[in-house]
């Protein structure tokens, strides 16, 4: 568990990441100059993807993101926040655990002192936000990330597999019998 999958390039690129999240607000059009193969935005002269280093004689540009490519996108941050979303609940469940362990407490032993019971809707407000901030942002965040990120690994082959027959349909017969003939990159260990 140490840390975000070292092995392989991640799919979408850090560069990638955040401009698609800004023309899913609406705040970037969706246009430019983007790798034919990860879509990460190259330089109008560039020949080389600064991310996945395929050549724009392998991967034509194109000026837009495909649409189903934003499919991609959008179910993995789903499946993060729905990770995410899981483990803040079960810190406000934890809070709320604290708070009638605390009014218990108070009602058994401490003769229903009003401090006590102060107190405990303090642990249920405080606490239910912080352990849900620590549970949600920090563990949740972790694994919700390592979930998406495989199965984003998984979609992103067929993916992969659909566009190459499409790009190149003469391969397309082949490829049922054998895997295409690798056009080969540097990420093309994995
Ligand atoms: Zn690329």
């Amino acid at each position: 568990m140490s840390g975000h999958a070292e092995s392989s390039l991640p799919i979408f690129s850090p560069r990638l990441d955040e401009l698609m999240a800004s023309m899913i607000a609406g705040e970037a059009p969706n246009v430019g100059r983007f790798c034919g193969y990860c879509y990460t935005p190259v330089g109008k002269k560039a020949d080389v993807c600064p991310h996945c280093a395929r050549t724009t004689a392998q991967y034509a540009p194109v000026a837009k993101i495909p649409g189903d490519f934003f499919v991609l996108y959008r179910r993995m941050r789903r499946r993060e926040s729905i990770v995410v979303n899981s483990f803040a609940f079960a810190g406000l469940g934890i809070g709320l655990l604290l708070f009638v362990g605390i009014v218990a407490l108070g009602v058994y032993r401490y003769n229903a002192s009003l401090w006590v019971m102060a107190a405990s809707v303090a642990v249920l407000i405080v606490g239910g936000r912080v352990f849900a901030g620590l549970l949600g942002g920090w563990v949740g965040d972790q694994i919700g990330y390592d979930i998406a990120q495989r199965k984003l690994a998984v979609e992103w082959e067929a993916y992969e597999r659909d566009r190459e027959a499409r790009l190149r349909p003469t391969a397309r017969s082949r490829a049922d019998a054998e895997p295409l003939p690798a056009v080969s990159g540097p990420a093309g260990g994995n």
